[in-house]
């Protein structure tokens, strides 16, 4: 990227909830987006928002947790803007159950999704990112991996790994001028969290000291300020975006 041209940001989970916040927000101080999905068909409704705000847009469609995923993405994006300012490593998915009740397999998908995906992108990212001198990554991960939380065993061993990937990159890429930093959120209202039963829904947001649930656009908010200029000398750090909840 030079001085003039836009940045050029990947974002993983673009099609819905947090990951569509962010792809928007980028767009909105126009930044061009990269965005993957499950399917790329899933991506239309972001790509209509980042093209609305003037921004360009590819969309990948395909499972995180598959390497293949995040090279093609990557090589995409350098084959069309010639490089990655920026990952957000988002895409995430739950499985829960209490521990003597949960399938081997859905802790291996959860772990799989969530941290091995973000490891394949980040891998993916790391060489155009070191040829240019220059990189933000950012890994969204959650602050169960920090508090724990009953029923989800999977899920905060896969995103507290995320805190031990984003500090180990760090400092493997920090003479570089990559910057790795995890965004942990708390209870925010969006698809992964509609289904929880309302009585659970109630206990979080008791919990939360700020007094209401928090919006995918919150989450967009550091995210954005962790990839931009503002943030070159914070790396390897873990930002709680959890309106208080760990707190309370
Ligand atoms: P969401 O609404 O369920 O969206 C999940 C996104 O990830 C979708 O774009 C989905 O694509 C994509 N995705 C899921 N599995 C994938 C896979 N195997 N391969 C590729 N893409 C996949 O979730 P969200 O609430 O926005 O959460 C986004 C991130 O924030 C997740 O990592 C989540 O763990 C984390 N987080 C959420 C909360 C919360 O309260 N919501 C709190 C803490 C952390 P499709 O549309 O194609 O399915």
């Amino acid at each position: 990227m030079n001085a003039t041209s836009p940045p050029r940001y990947l974002v993983t989970g673009a099609s819905r909830g947090i990951g569509r916040a962010i792809a928007e927000r980028l767009a909105a101080e126009g930044a061009r987006i990269a965005g993957t999905a499950t399917r790329a068909e899933n991506l239309l409704g972001t790509q209509e928002a980042v093209e609305e705000a003037g921004g360009e847009f590819l969309a990948f469609g395909g499972d995180v947790a598959d390497p293949m995923t995040a090279q093609s993405a990557v090589a995409g994006m350098v084959e069309a803007w010639g490089g990655v300012d920026g990952l957000v490593a988002n895409a995430g998915i739950t499985r829960d159950g209490l521990l003597m009740r949960m399938a081997a397999d859905d802790f291996d998908q959860v772990v799989s999704t969530n941290l091995g995906g973000a490891f394949h992108f980040v891998k993916a990212v790391a060489r155009p990112m070191m040829k240019q001198r220059a990189g933000r990554i950012v890994l969204v991960s959650s602050v169960v991996a920090i508090t724990g939380n009953p029923g989800q065993a999977n899920y905060c061993a896969s995103k507290a790994g995320l805190h031990g990937l984003a500090r180990s990159v760090a400092c493997e890429l920090g003479s570089r001028n990559i910057g790795v930093n995890v965004v942990a959120p708390g209870y925010i209202e969006t698809d992964m969290t509609e289904e929880l039963p309302e009585d659970a829904r109630q206990a979080m947001l008791a919990k939360t000291v700020s007094g209401r649930a928090g919006t995918s656009q919150d989450v967009a908010g550091a995210v954005q300020f962790l990839l931009s200029p503002d943030s070159a000398y914070v790396t390897g750090q873990v930002l709680v975006v959890d309106g208080g909840l760990s707190l309370g």
